[in-house]
Parts: C-alpha cells; structure tokens; sequence
C-alpha cells in the first residue's frame, strides 16, 4: 500500500515541484517505487520528467472519467498539463468531487511505495483532492521575507479537510528551501519558522544553489546533474531524515 505525501504550499515559486521531482530521484535510487503525480495545470512536474507533450492520457483524464490510473501513469509519472484546469472546473459539479484523486491513486495504490503528489499553487479544489488523498502533508518554505505570508490560510485548509474528510492527514514536513546562507534574514527566517513548527522542521537545509535552477534544463534533477552538489547532498540528507520519522513514528 502506497503512502501518499501531498506537496504544498499555496504560493508559486517556494520550491514544491523541485521537492518532489529530486525526492522522487532520492527514493527510487534507493529501491523506493515511486509514483510522482503532477497536478499543477502549468505542468511544470511533467516538463522537469521530459515527458513529451503527446505522451498520451492525463491527470485531467483520470479526474474526468476518461482514462483509468493505469493508462495515464507514463514512466512512474502521472503528468499533466493545461486541459487540468477545465477538469478542474468539470469536477465541481460532481458528487463526491473532494474524493476523486483518492480514489483513482487507489486503483494503483499496491504498485508502489510512495506517491509523491505535486500540488497547484492555490487552495482549491485540486489541492483539496490532493489533502483528501494523502496521508501526509510536506510543505517546503522558501528563506525569504514572505516566507510566513498565508500560511495561516494553508494551515486552516488543511485542519478542514482533516475534520471533514481525511482524519489521518498529518503535516509532517516542512522543508526549508532556497536558503541563502550569507544573509541575515535567511537563517532569521529559518529560526522563526523552527520556533512556530517546532520539529516537523527537517534539520537538512536546502540552499539556494545554481546547480539546482539548472538541471530542469536538461530534464533532470541535481541528483544526477551534479549529484556532489550542496543542493543534492541536502536533498539526500532531507530524503534521510523523512524516512527515519515515518519508521519512528
Ligand atoms: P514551485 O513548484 O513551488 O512553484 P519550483 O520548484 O518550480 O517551485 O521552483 C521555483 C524556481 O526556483 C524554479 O526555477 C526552480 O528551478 C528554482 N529553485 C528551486 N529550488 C531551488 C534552489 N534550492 N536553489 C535555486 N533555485 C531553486
Ligand atoms: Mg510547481
């Protein structure tokens, strides 16, 4: 049975589809069958996979009835792209709209380890599915001065879903990213977030790192671009220190 993580935060630019591309390097380097699942319409997850644009069905096809889990999962990958965001608009009128991710990741649930899901920058109705279907929730912080700016309203979503429709639903990560060790205010940042979140905060540190902004690029993740580099050996450390909880707790 699959242990789903939902990767979110409701701003753009902090880090999430990098999180889950690298971390899906990390785990499967490690023998860890791993799903990773785009539901941002940008598609941003897919193109970092170098998935081809035609590569056949969709997340929005899953979501809307049109293709089984099965036949839109492409190398381990369920991508996605601009027709998500009508799926999305389709889904509100339906019964039981909340619950559809969670079902569909359930027909391939036996077939991997984890499942990483990559979530849109917003709190609607895709992330809430994403809430709904996972059990854990990993939210990545970017070093910078907002970095606290509407979490409140994140924190809020996410006690609603597990209230109404998910009790098992744990925030248990939040990584820091994009950290600029030279400034002040990144390690001020850092501090702040460690004394509100307490140790759901994962010691490892991402920096912010060029070799990281670059491997996109060339459809990898720092992991196998420059795998020697701070930004990987933290993603390593990061993917080391979640695997210890989840055995821990
Ligand atoms: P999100 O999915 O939250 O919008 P992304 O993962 O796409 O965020 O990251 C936003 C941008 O920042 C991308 O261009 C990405 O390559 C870059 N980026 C992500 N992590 C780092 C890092 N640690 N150092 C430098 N750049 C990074
Ligand atoms: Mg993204």
């Amino acid at each position: 049975m699959a242990h789903t993580i939902a990767v979110l935060s409701q701003k753009g630019g902090t880090g999430k589809t990098t999180a889950v591309r690298t971390l899906t390097d990390v785990l499967r380097r490690s023998g860890v069958r791993t799903l990773a699942v785009d539901l941002d319409p940008q598609g941003n997850l897919s193109d970092y996979f170098d998935l081809p644009t035609d590569v056949g069905p969709t997340i929005a096809d899953v979501l809307s009835g049109r293709a089984t889990t099965a036949e839109a999962i492409h190398q381990d990958i369920i991508p996605a792209n601009m027709s998500l965001a009508e799926a999305e608009l389709m889904l509100g009128g339906k019964m039981g709209r909340e619950l559809t991710l969670r079902r569909a990741l359930a027909e391939s649930a036996e077939d991997y380890d984890v499942i990483l899901i990559d979530c849109p920058p917003s709190l609607g109705l895709l992330t809430v599915n994403a809430l709904v279907a996972a059990a854990e929730v990993l939210i990545p912080i970017q070093c910078e001065y907002y970095a606290l700016e509407g979490l409140e309203q994140l924190l809020r979503t996410v006690d609603l879903v597990k209230s109404h429709l998910n009790p098992e639903l744990a925030i248990s990560t939040i990584l820091l990213t994009m950290y600029d060790g030279r400034t002040r205010l990144a390690s001020q940042v850092a501090e702040e977030v460690r004394s509100h979140f307490g140790e759901v905060v994962l010691q490892s540190i991402i920096p912010r790192s060029v070799r990281v902004s670059e491997a996109p690029s060339y459809g990898q993740s720092v992991m196998t671009y420059d795998p020697g580099s701070s930004g990987a050996l933290a993603y390593l450390e990061a993917a080391r220190e979640m695997a210890f909880r989840s055995q821990s707790s």
